[in-house]
């Protein structure tokens, strides 16, 4: 460091505190950044890398942004996984004594953002810190900076911490420093291995510290008093999620104002698989909004309604009341249809309250910022006028809730401009009358506009030059031009300024004086204007919960009301919720593939679970007939009545689930090195541990990923297990391929048979996609394989082993399959092929043919060649 110049030991001593961010080094109008941090930057940033001391032994790489269009160069480090320190001159460089004084003011990192670039608008960004408590407890703390969210929870078990971790899907997780990834179980290291984790300290991770750290943020005496005394892995994450946020922002956060104890039972368990296989906020395929449930559902009209509709998703609940409510919510309001639509209206007028807030509070909102709050409060009396009348009681307390914050709508209003500019140092955002100081300097600076008009008036009566004209200049300030020609008519007391190339600057007394008082009026009011519009931020930020509080009954609101329209629109039913174990459902479709439209009309169907004669529905029936759909139909319904939506059914009752596990058939995780079986094994085998009476489980195909007689046995066994294990028993559709898992239902007597209709027609099979009661005769595989031109000897043989399969298999207990009329495995005849394949091809050919439009010629033609095909 010693040979380095001044300038660049400053640098590298800053650089040292931040090693794992892009240092951004504010010089002047531009961030510079150096070293590995300038290769990385122009890399991603596509920027031109050049380097200083060019040619000699020590070039220093460097690139660089300019500063008031940085923004989307920062957004794009983020998006990259980076981290982005902002390093300030934080004194004035004209004051300064060598170099200045440079201090990182903030460090965005991207699971603690507020910068709208980097933010998708209806989607939340969190950080997640995880700790380890007590044997294997874990905390999960979550916080969404943008909008001031904070949760806490603790979960027994790793993979239970996985599956929480999953759903809450971070940005950005936060773990001590203490932890090796190497030593984690791996759950965790699966999930931790595709995120972007950040380390703090161990000590962040005390008790008393975390406490400290708490109490004082949220004005609590005591962890307690927090909700979190009997959660210490959870205090110390969330401990440590705040030092993570205050040690990188560096920034008060007056918006975040509590934080949300949470338990998992409080809401429908879905482990990450049932997730990802019911594609409940992403589809499977492609990860994305549209396809999935989410997809489907979402007519919101904010971006806060779009993200509480994900959480809604997301954390069904299983309390009878709650759900009840918002039942009854979007009852009323499907009803109210015209009412609804003057809600949407007002809605959509609304600006995302939740991060406008959490900018506020951050001091990063522009005039802009808060004249889109002033805007969306203007809504906010009418809309509560029309809330008012509806009954529901969760309507009712939302019209609580939703303060038309009239105080701060005033404030706005009065104090900055309709249109204010983007920049907040060159004035122009302060509305007149908000201050006196500020409009008399503003009077001085307009007067003198005219003063300008008027001394050049007078300037060219006095001189008989009437080309004079008064310019301003930055450098120069205010001068009277005067062309060559006109050089000899200039006035003795006209001093001379510049001089240009076929002109003369020169300046008066009475222009100088002008100017002092102008150009000092002009800086005082954008110092002035600066300092007032702070101020108002800061008395709109002091209101930063009741703006919370508001923004969080408009998200309900939106939810609710978005509900309804897709209740009214696709015909949904409200579902009828009790304690009950029974899940009775008439016409009931699948959302999504209802929604999708896709030619075939969808046919509905029934469902009757229960845990006295309908526990398990085995469901047999030829590939493609419908079954997937019709589990995932069931599955799909029941987490949306306990998420507080309609369901697509004419009727449904549900009792309520506390899980839903589903065992679907995917070849998703090659990729994680797992062979298909591997893993459908491990989803079965959870599925068995954790399932209780109040259960649903959806196995798909289960015993597909192994040998014919490995998968029978393994899915007979897993059958019977869920039927006989009275703290597993739970509701269960059972969808198999093998037919002969229907003869379990002869023996176990909740266990019913249930299969798709089939009509057989012309040598093909037509689906009717309608479930109805018994098992399936037969697959159909066979006859499709015909279809496919399979040689007929293949058929024939197939048939046979299927018949042996049919008569006994499994009673006799040896297997059969080998069993053949034949002796000997015969070499494959070559003539027949032949034969074979030119038959099929004759007819193949005759098939295709359309006599209607044949002429005399080209029947004859067709003719000649089918002969000599033959
Ligand atoms: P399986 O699991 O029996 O192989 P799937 O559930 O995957 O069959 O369904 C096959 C196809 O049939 C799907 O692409 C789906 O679009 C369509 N389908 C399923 N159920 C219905 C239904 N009730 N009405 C209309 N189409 C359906
Ligand atoms: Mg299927």
């Amino acid at each position: 460091m010693a040979d380095q110049t001044p300038m660049m030991r400053q640098y590298l001593e800053i650089k040292s505190g931040y090693p794992d961010a892009i240092l951004f080094f504010r010089m002047g109008d531009f961030y510079e950044m150096f070293l590995d941090d300038a290769l990385t930057a122009s890399r991603i940033l596509d920027i031109a890398l050049t380097s200083r001391n060019k040619g000699s032994g020590d070039e220093i790489p460097f690139c660089g942004v300019p500063f008031h269009s940085a923004s989307p160069y920062i957004a794009k480090l983020i998006e990259s996984g980076r981290k982005v320190a902002i390093c300030e001159q934080v004194e004035d460089p004209k004051q300064a004594k060598g170099i200045v004084r440079r201090e990182v003011v903030k460090v965005v990192t991207p699971g603690l953002l507020i910068e709208t670039e980097s933010l998708s608008p209806d989607e939340n960004n969190y950080l997640l810190a995880l700790s380890q408590g007590a044997g294997t407890t874990w905390g999960c703390a979550w916080l969404d900076l943008s909008t001031g969210e904070f949760r806490v929870t603790e979960l027994a078990g790793a993979a239970a911490a996985a599956g929480e971790a999953a759903c809450i899907a971070p940005r950005e997780v936060l773990l001590a420093d203490t932890l090796e990834l190497d030593d984690l179980p791996a759950d965790l290291r699966a999930f931790l291995g595709e995120r972007i984790v950040s380390r703090a300290p161990g000590w962040v991770f005390e008790r008393d510290y975390a406490t400290s750290l708490l109490c004082g943020q949220f004005g609590a005496a005591s962890a307690e008093a927090l909700g979190l005394g009997a959660m210490p892995a959870g205090l110390v994450a969330a401990g440590a999620a705040l030092y993570y946020l205050r040690e990188n922002r560096k920034s008060a956060i007056p918006h975040i104002r509590d934080i949300k104890v949470y338990e998992r039972t409080e809401h429908l368990a879905l482990d990450p698989a049932t997730r990802r296989n019911l594609e409940i906020t992403a589809t499977m395929a492609e990860g994305k909004k549209a396809g999935s449930l989410l997809g489907c559902l979402d007519r919101t009209a904010t971006a806060m309604g779009a993200r509480r509709l994900k959480q809604w998703l997301s954390y069904p609940l299983v309390g009878l009341e709650p759900i009840r409510r918002r039942l009854e919510a979007v009852e009323e309001l499907l009803e109210a249809a015209d009412l609804r639509e003057e809600l949407t209206a007002h809605l959509r007028e609304i600006a995302d309250l939740e991060r406008l807030n959490g900018r506020i509070g951050m001091a990063s909102a522009s005039g802009r910022d808060l004249r889109a709050l002033h805007d969306s409060l203007r809504r906010l009396p009418q809309l509560l006028e029309r809330l008012a009348p509806l009954q529901a009681g969760l309507l009712h307390s939302l019209a609580g809730t939703i303060d038309p914050l009239d105080d701060i709508r005033a404030l706005v209003e009065r104090g900055i401009v309709e249109s204010p500019p983007f920049s907040l140092r060159e004035g122009g955002i302060i509305a007149t009358g908000h201050n006196a100081e500020l409009d008399e300097l503003r009077a001085i600076s307009h007067e003198g506009k005219g003063f300008i008009a008027r001394l050049e008036a007078q300037e060219k009566a006095r001189t008989g030059i009437s080309t004079l004209k008064i310019r301003y200049n930055r450098v120069f300030g205010y001068s009277i031009e005067v062309t060559k020609s006109n050089l000899g008519s200039v006035p003795a007391d006209y001093i001379r300024r510049q001089t240009l190339a076929n002109a003369e600057r020169f300046i008066t007394e009475e222009l100088k004086n002008y100017e002092e008082k102008v150009l000092g009026a002009e800086e005082r009011i954008c110092d002035l204007e600066y300092a007032l519009f702070q101020e108002i931020r800061e008395q709109v930020a002091a209101q930063a919960e009741r703006i919370c509080r508001t923004a969080d009954g408009l998200a309900v609101l939106d939810v609710l009301i978005s509900l309804a329209i897709v209740a009214g629109e696709r015909n949904y039913c409200k579902p009828q919720m009790d304690d009950t174990d029974v899940i009775d459902i008439r016409d009931g479709r699948h959302p999504v593939i209802e929604a999708m439209k896709l030619g075939e009309r969808f046919v509905p169907n029934d469902t009757r679970l229960d845990a006295d004669e309908n526990q398990i529905l085995m469901i047999t029936g030829p590939n493609m007939a419908g079954k997937s759909t019709y589990m995932r139909q069931v599955a799909l319904i029941c987490l949306m009545a306990q998420a507080g939506s309609f369901v697509p059914a004419a009727e449904a009752r549900i009792g309520i689930a506390d899980r839903i596990f589903t065992r679907v058939g995917a070849g998703d995780n090659l990729a994680r090195g797992q062979s298909t079986f591997m893993l459908e094994m491990m989803e079965a085998a959870t599925i068995l541990r954790n399932a209780g009476p109040r259960s649903l489980i959806v196995m798909d195909e289960i015993g597909r990923g192994t040998s014919t007689f490995d998968g029978v046995s393994i899915a007979w066994a897993v059958a019977e297990y869920i039927h006989d294990t009275p703290g597993c028993r739970a509701r269960t559709l059972f969808a198999t391929h093998y037919h002969e898992l229907t003869e379990l239902a002869a023996t176990r007597e909740r266990i019913k048979n249930f299969t798709v209709a089939v009509r057989e027609w012309n040598d093909q099979v037509i689906f009717l996609r309608t479930i109805i009661p018994g098992g399936a005769s037969h697959s159909y595989g066979i006859q499709v394989a015909r279809l496919a031109g399979m040689p007929a000897d293949v058929i024939e043989r197939a048939k046979e082993i299927l018949r042996n399969l049919e008569h006994g298999e499994f009673e006799e207990g040896a297997p059969r399959l080998a069993k053949s009329k034949k002796s000997q495995p015969q070499a494959p005849s070559p003539q027949f092929s032949l034969f074979e394949s030119t038959e099929d091809q004759l007819r193949l050919r005759l098939k295709k043919l359309s006599i209607a439009t044949l002429t005399p010629l080209e029947a004859l033609n067709l003719l000649d060649e089918l002969k000599r095909m033959v």
